[in-house]
């Protein structure tokens, strides 16, 4: 028998498939690890294919020398999902494996703990003084104890004469590393499910297996329709998967999930440790935990037997890998479903564009939720013009609304979020003379002024310069701030409300993210305060005592390039504003612009979704934009800018001919330099196509040819399938 085994897959960009004999008696198969000879080491490698012949010569071909797990770690499932992947994302073999085995399994030891334990109950003739007398009446009482425990409880040279003298023994055992174990469990409410809630749940239970789509404004109660319909699949005896943006963010919702479903629950993201995540991802692959909880790369969970597969907020743009292995989550849980014959759920109180127009459409089984679960009323939403507030006097950041509502918010013993969506203190400084703003050296955008470390900061690659005191350019000494961020909004609102008790939520607060989940804790428990945060406030928390959230400047995100600005700015809004309000209190927003008339604006203060998904659908039909197209970039990088330009070129030209070709499948062609010239020292340049529909799969396989043969060492090209960010 010949292998086909993939090997040295933790670093290398090309496929290295190699043929191996393999031994009938070592009752292998594929999808199994195996070690094998390689050179002159031997290294790791997994079956992808059996067959009977090959074209290497018999004296080069070598064999498998071992197994390495007593289970095939690849299933029939994952092999396919690799095709499938391969195909549509133009990805190695290699890569989609390091993707579904994350180096976890062979990375990390298991984590033995031993315990000691009485031999036999009748010690009392057998010991020799009084401890230890005390450490066997103490295990008969207590039954087994860890051992480390026990020497540290009595004494350690007596606990090891008990055990050389065989009268007490120790037990090894295998511990799991149980992430989140300090959290208490919520306690178990009995929920009886809104009529809204049970539709859902009827829906999906008569039309399942399907594509669904719950369509529920803020706190409708969509997580308590998840959690019923994952019940069901469990009586079934199947599991589930369940996605959010950023679990590491939420462990609030691991606690709901635990406290439904106890130690059925397992968590996968990359905020635990290595020895967690082996831990947890074994217990998913021997069927021990049924319910999988995540982010993105959580849909690779090697469960099987799935019942249902729930994508939450599922416009979220983090469902979009957009550094390689590129792929994009709402495929990959197709394709599961398709092979599990299960159901998939997507749900939001924004559904993205593309997505809702495949709803309206039919494809996806719509499920609308039009009312908060507990009856609350969605807060009102009030758009303050600041252009007038400017006119009448006002030149600071909040108009006069937003300080009186705050310092009612306050007064009451009530809390705030300050919403903005800048980290730092202000977007850039610029010479008052001669108008320099000073660049990073490596990448091609201005720089951060952070007030806090007194320096000026890169948000692309995270250099630090130190702070200007005059042009370098003109020397002139009047150095002027941008736009503000949310330091500075930090610094305006402790000048206003000196004795409340104000937090920052950003990429700068919180470096890790136990820190994320320690400052939204003490917000909870802090009243009267204010919460000042980017749009990682609007994650998915369930702040219950929020009552009023001020939107410092909502234009922020409006005047980008990208056709999905508005809508981008639609969803941002919409979910910040579902922030205040959600439990008992009454909520308020306060949405301060420069453009109150904006119709994006109008459809967030009416929570009227579907006026802007009419508007904006129109506009991309006009413009042939998705999901009347698909946007592909091949996006070229190097350090060395010639080289990099050479082979655009080349790629470019072959697709030109491609168009010539094909004339009809293209809406859209251009090269070009990328808006940020310049990331990490690598200069970037970017072909951009649209491509119509009818022919897609066809012609992107061309444009994978392409791209795959045109080849320079010093050169990186991508093909990116609708990329979210084409910066
Ligand atoms: P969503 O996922 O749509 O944002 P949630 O499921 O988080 O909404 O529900 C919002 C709040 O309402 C939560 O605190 C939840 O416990 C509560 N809730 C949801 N459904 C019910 C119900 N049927 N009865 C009582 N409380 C509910
Ligand atoms: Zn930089």
């Amino acid at each position: 028998m010949i292998a086909e085994v993939i090997v040295d897959i933790l670093n290398s960009n090309v496929d290295k498939v190699f043929d191996y004999i393999l031994d009938p008696s070592l009752n292998l198969g594929v999808g199994y690890r195996v070690l094998v000879p390689f050179g002159k080491r031997n290294i790791e490698g997994f079956i992808i294919k059996i067959k009977n012949q090959t074209n290497v010569s018999e004296s080069k071909l070598k064999s498998v020398i071992c197994g390495l797990d007593s289970f095939a770690c690849l299933t029939q499932e994952f092999l396919g999902l690799m095709e499938y992947m391969v195909k549509t994302y133009n990805l190695t073999k290699a890569s989609c494996v390091r993707l579904f085995l994350p180096s976890i399994i062979s990375a990390s030891k298991p984590k033995i703990v031993n315990f000691a334990a009485l031999v036999c109950e009748n010690f009392e003739d057998r010991v020799k003084n009084l401890i230890q007398s005390e450490i066997c009446c103490y295990l008969k009482e207590h039954g087994r104890e860890s051992l480390s425990e026990l020497k540290r409880k009595f004494s350690p040279s007596s606990v090891q004469t008990l055990i050389k003298n065989q009268i007490i023994k120790v037990v090894s055992e295998k511990q799991n590393r149980t992430p989140y174990l300090d959290l208490k469990n919520d306690e178990k409410k009995q929920i009886t499910l809104t009529d809204e809630q049970q539709n859902a749940v009827r829906v999906i239970e008569s039309r399942s297996p399907n594509i669904f789509l719950i369509h529920g404004v803020t706190a409708s109660g969509k997580t308590e329709v998840y959690l019923e319909v994952i019940e069901k699949a469990l009586k079934e005896n199947k599991s589930a998967i369940v996605l959010v943006p950023e679990i590491g963010l939420t462990p609030g919702l691991f606690k709901r999930f635990t406290s439904r479903f106890s130690n059925l629950v397992a968590v996968l993201h990359s905020g635990l440790s290595a020895g967690e995540r082996s831990d947890e991802w074994l217990r998913i692959k021997t069927g021990e935990a049924k319910v999988v909880i995540g982010a993105r790369s959580a849909i690779f969970a090697p469960i099987e037997n799935l019942g249902v597969v729930i994508i939450d907020e599922e416009h979220d743009s983090s469902y979009f890998s957009e550094t390689n292995p590129r792929y994009y989550t709402h495929d990959v849980a197709k394709f599961r479903c398709r092979f599990n014959n299960c159901s998939l759920i997507l749900g939001s109180a924004t559904p993205s564009i593309e997505t809702y127009f495949m709803a309206k459409r039919g494809q996806y089984v719509l499920i609308e939720m039009k009312n908060r679960a507990l009856k609350q009323k969605l807060p009102d939403i009030k758009i303050v013009d600041m252009c007038s507030e400017m006119r009448n006097g006002n030149s600071g950041i909040f108009s006069n609304l937003l300080v009186q509502k705050l310092d009612e918010c306050i007064k009451k013993g009530e809390q705030a979020i300050i919403f903005i969506n800048r980290r730092g203190y202000s977007s850039f400084i610029r010479c008052s003379n001669c108008g320099y703003i000073p660049e990073c050296d490596d990448c091609d955008v201005s720089l951060v002024y952070h007030k806090e470390d007194n320096l000026l900061k890169c948000h692309f690659c995270g250099n630090r310069y130190k702070v200007l005191t005059k042009c370098p350019i003109c020397g002139d000494t009047n150095i002027r701030q941008g736009a503000i961020g949310t330091e500075r909004v930090k610094e305006e609102l402790l000048k206003l409300f000196p004795n409340v008790e104000v937090f920052r939520l950003d990429n700068d607060t919180t470096l890790n993210k136990n820190q994320i989940v320690k400052i939204i804790t003490n917000f909870n428990n802090t009243r009267p305060a204010i919460l000042v945060g980017t749009q990682m406030v609007s994650k998915g928390h369930n702040f219950n005592n929020v009552s009023l959230v001020g939107i410092v400047d909502a234009d922020l995100s409006l005047h980008f390039s990208d056709f999905r600005a508005t809508d981008r700015t639609f969803n941002l809004l919409t979910q910040v504003a579902g922030r205040a309000g959600r439990a008992y209190t009454e909520g308020l927003v306060i949405l301060q612009t420069y453009t109150p008339k904006h119709f994006a604006y109008n459809c967030v203060m009416n929570y009227n979704y579907n006026a802007f998904f009419e508007k904006e659908i129109n506009l991309r039909k006009a413009t042939g934009f998705p999901p009347f197209s698909e946007i592909i970039r091949v996006l070229v990088t190097s350090d060395d800018e010639q080289e990099a330009r050479k082979l655009l070129l080349e790629v470019f030209n072959e697709m030109k001919v491609l168009r010539e070709n094909n004339p009809h499948d293209f809406v859209y062609l251009d090269a070009m330099k990328s808006p940020v010239k310049r990331m990490n020292k690598m200069f970037r340049y970017q072909i951009l196509t649209r491509i119509a529909l009818e022919n897609k799969d066809r012609i992107i396989e061309q444009i994978f040819k392409i791209n795959n043969s045109v080849k320079n060492p010093k050169v990186t090209s991508f093909v990116e399938i609708n990329p979210q960010n084409l910066s």
